[in-house]
């Protein structure tokens, strides 16, 4: 079960606890099991909803669903993390359901049905090695490894963008958060060894291949902030408002995404100060994911960091979404011989920071980073070193 292409990159004892778990808690036939990794996106920050470019990459934590079907219409689950037992009828469920664990279960179960698509009853263990909250999206992990499962169980053939798709669907409209689609695209549709380049407009990808020299650092500041929340709708309203000045001077320019460094310029005496700031941050950060993927293609890994340098000082001058502990945690980790570039990657005010680094030096290098970090600040830090694993699969 554990050297498979289906569970490269996922830790063994990960796969024996959910299975253990599964035959202690519903004993009876063999079950099945699903992976599907948590992400972090290299580059392209508040792109997004700019309708730009991103470039995560699937890692290798993973969320583990172990599942065996019914012959009822029940969906009784038990979640590992919150040693809990709880059970819905399938066809009870209605949006909007609540934000506990079972909820992103029985929203994936409901947006099936809510698509068409045939159910079943099912025992499930879920279990998961995603920290959860750090901005790694253990949310979209548990979705799609909940996706892949109900496909298997109901022979449904596993379509990843259509999955991803639906994992969103259940978490905006059954858990109730308004989350773009990266996270769970790249759960469902990465490929091992390469990031993902997702155009958020029409959803078309590209596979990215992450030299083998390469390896991926997340560092988690083990900071976590609230005001994230009122930050990210300012910002949002900012773009919107430089958007609206921006197509009364250009026909075509629906979003950020359409607006070039030049145009932003020449309307500036137009625009309210912060607001220029903020879209100076998004305007050339919505091209750095094609232009980062390009380097990456061409084994240009210089290029590929200092693309992550520029993203950061960018978010932390012009966007202002850093904060004390992503900025202490980057300097760190360019410090490091070995360190290519690094910036703070999810929403920010807190959660992680990522790092490319040569693949030789990856342990010198979280033990230099993490011991910087912690004569600095006292938080629970912690690093993961990553490769680019494969999305959702099915462990037969
Ligand atoms: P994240 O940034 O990690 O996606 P979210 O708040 O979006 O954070 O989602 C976290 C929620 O997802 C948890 O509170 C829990 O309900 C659910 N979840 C994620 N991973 C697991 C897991 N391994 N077991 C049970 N529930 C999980
Ligand atoms: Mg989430």
């Amino acid at each position: 079960m554990t050297d498979s292409p289906a569970t490269r990159g996922i830790d063994p004892a990960l796969l024996h606890r959910a299975a253990a778990r599964f035959a202690d808690r519903f004993p009876g036939p063999a079950p099945r099991m699903t992976v599907a990794p948590g992400r972090v996106n290299l580059i392209g920050e508040h792109t997004d909803y700019n309708d730009g470019f991103v470039l995560p990459m699937a890692i290798g934590r993973a969320a583990v669903v172990v599942f065996r079907p019914r012959a009822d219409r029940v969906l009784r689950g038990h979640s590992v993390a919150y040693d809990e037992t709880r059970e819905v009828r399938l066809d009870a469920l209605t949006p909007p359901g609540g934000h506990d664990w079972l909820s992103y279960v029985a929203g994936v179960a409901w947006a099936f049905a809510d698509e068409g698509l045939a159910t079943t009853g099912l025992d499930v263990v879920v279990d998961g090695d995603v920290p959860i909250g750090a901005g790694l999206s253990s949310s979209a992990a548990l979705e799609l490894a909940t996706a892949r499962a109900m496909a298997a169980a109901t022979g449904l053939a596993w379509d990843p963008v259509r999955m991803a798709r639906l994992g969103q669907k259940a978490e905006n409209r059954y858990v109730g958060m308004n989350c773009g689609i990266m996270d769970q695209f790249a759960s469902a549709a990465c490929e091992g060894g390469k990031a993902l380049l997702l155009d958020c407009r029409s959803l078309a990808t590209r596979p990215a291949p992450l030299p083998e020299t390469a390896a991926v650092v997340v560092m988690d500041t083990g900071a976590r902030r609230s005001l994230a929340g009122s930050a990210y709708n300012d910002r949002r309203a900012a773009c919107e408002r430089v958007v609206a000045e921006l197509a009364r001077r250009h026909a075509g320019v629906r979003a950020l995404r359409d607006v070039t460094s030049a145009q932003l310029e020449a309307a500036r005496s137009g625009l309210d100060p912060v607001d220029f700031r903020r879209a100076s941050h998004v305007v050339p950060e919505n091209r750095r994911p094609v232009e980062m993927a390009e380097a990456l293609a061409a084994g240009d890994l210089v290029r590929a960091g200092r693309l992550m340098n520029d993203s950061h000082a960018s978010l932390r001058d012009l966007y202002e979404v850093s904060c004390e502990e992503l900025d202490a945690m980057t300097d760190l980790a360019r410090q490091q011989p070995s360190c290519f570039g690094a910036r703070m990657t999810g929403a920010g005010f807190g959660g992680c920071a990522v790092a490319l680094v040569d693949a030789a030096s990856v342990g010198a290098f979280c033990d230099a980073v993490l011991a910087g970090y912690r004569a600095r600040i006292e938080l629970p830090a912690a690093l993961y070193p990553c490769r680019p694993e494969a999305g959702a699969r099915l462990v037969d």
